[in-house]
């Protein structure tokens, strides 16, 4: 006999829809043999509960990244008491069964190794061969001891069938479905909105806003959404600053207000007003596309003016500073295209293969041609270009 006080009862599993599903069958079926064989016994009970809960690794949704920041959906299920207890009487525990044939521990291993080589009975105190075991901790003359009960004697001593109690004894465990099998599940990941929000702010301050329709795999959205769910050194996280933060609450603020005048307007307020503060990917490009919206929006009233300049066809001089260079594939290979402004706020665009020039750069265009007086989402460009261009740093 041994003394021992420790006794860890892990009472909290976390399953996905599917194993949820397979763990409630599992019970049901040991609850009937239970009933089977002794009707007045406690069965398994588990209250469960729907919660959100963040993962450093995402199965069912990336895999491959490790750093994800997403979140699942689980089924939490909580267990009240150490049924095998209702087994044996309030001042015994039963801490696990030995399979001594297949060398199997069901429960506290840590414990069990002790008995592993033996199959000495402390009830009947005869030590014969036995398949298996069970391991008990009880109070014995003020003293806590684990004693170890023959695979035969267990009915006597227990009431109950040594089978179901290490059926009982693997659901108590997580019946081989607990948190290491999210893998193979369909969970559902969630996002913060507030982060969606920021690195979509983040994006497009470093590349500008671009729809699907414009920007095709160099679209906020993706840029957004490779930001959490790419693995890789490379991958730029988009980082936001506090300011960035700060910008994020102030538009989510505002598209709680928007009035609703399209299924897109009716689809954002409801994802922001959401109160959980957490969207699906699905709702992801609700949010980046209003956010480009709102944000470019606000980015063109802070830059005061914006005009179209010149007419089309006519030679403008200016004087403008690079926003954001873009890489654009087209028929002729990939170009790049200058997003600059002028010293009003009026947005300039060149599409060139040259690419000499970097963001903040002041150039003087001299001889340029307007090509094109373009708007998009209510920010007006205009296009420059042309043979005799030039272009010089000032
Ligand atoms: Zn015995």
């Amino acid at each position: 006999m041994l003394t021992t006080s420790s006794f860890s009862f892990n009472s909290v599993y976390y399953f996905n829809d599917e194993n949820y599903i397979k763990f409630t069958k599992l019970v049901n079926r040991v609850n009937k043999k239970i009933i089977k064989e002794n009707s007045n016994a406690a069965t398994i009970s588990f209250e469960c509960s729907k919660e959100v809960l963040p993962f450093k690794e995402v199965y069912g949704h990336n895999p491959f990244n490790p750093k994800c920041s997403a979140f699942v959906e689980v089924n939490v299920v909580k267990f009240s008491d150490d049924f095998t207890r209702y087994f044996t009487g309030e001042n015994t525990r039963i801490l696990g069964v030995i399979d001594h044939k297949e060398n199997i521990v069901y429960g506290d291993a840590d414990i069990l190794e002790m008995y592993r080589y033996s199959t000495h009975c402390d009830h009947c105190q005869k030590n014969i061969h036995r398949n298996k075991t069970l391991v008990i901790e009880t109070e014995k003359n003020g003293k806590n001891v684990v004693m170890q009960v023959g695979g035969t004697c267990v009915k006597d001593y227990t009431g109950i069938d040594l089978s179901v109690i290490a059926s009982v004894l693997s659901i108590q465990n997580g019946g081989g479905l607990n948190e290491r099998e999210f893998n193979g599940g369909k969970t559902s990941a969630f996002f913060e909105l507030r982060e969606v929000a920021a690195r979509t702010i983040v994006s497009i301050d470093k590349c500008g806003f671009a729809s699907k329709k414009n920007g095709g795999e160099n679209a906020t959205v993706f840029h957004v959404l490779d930001s959490f769910e790419l693995a890789g050194k490379d991958i730029d996280r988009l980082e936001a600053s506090e300011e960035q933060y700060r910008k994020a609450d102030e538009i989510l603020e505002e598209l709680k207000g928007i009035e609703v005048n399209s299924p897109f307007d009716g689809n954002v307020k409801a994802i922001v007003e959401n109160e959980s503060g957490l969207i699906g990917r699905k709702h992801i490009p609700y949010i980046t596309a209003a956010i480009g919206l709102k944000y470019n929006a606000s980015v063109k009233e802070e830059n005061g003016s914006n005009e179209w300049i010149g007419t089309i066809g006519e030679s403008v001089s200016l004087s403008v500073e690079v926003k954001n260079i873009k890489h654009v594939k087209g028929m002729y290979g990939v170009q790049t295209l200058y997003e600059m402004s002028d010293c009003s706020g009026n947005k300039v665009v060149w599409f060139t293969s040259r690419e000499k020039y970097s963001i903040g750069d002041s150039l003087n265009i001299v001889n340029g041609t307007v090509k094109k007086h373009s708007e998009y989402k209510g920010i007006k460009s205009t296009v420059v270009g042309g043979r005799g261009m030039k272009v010089s740093v000032k």
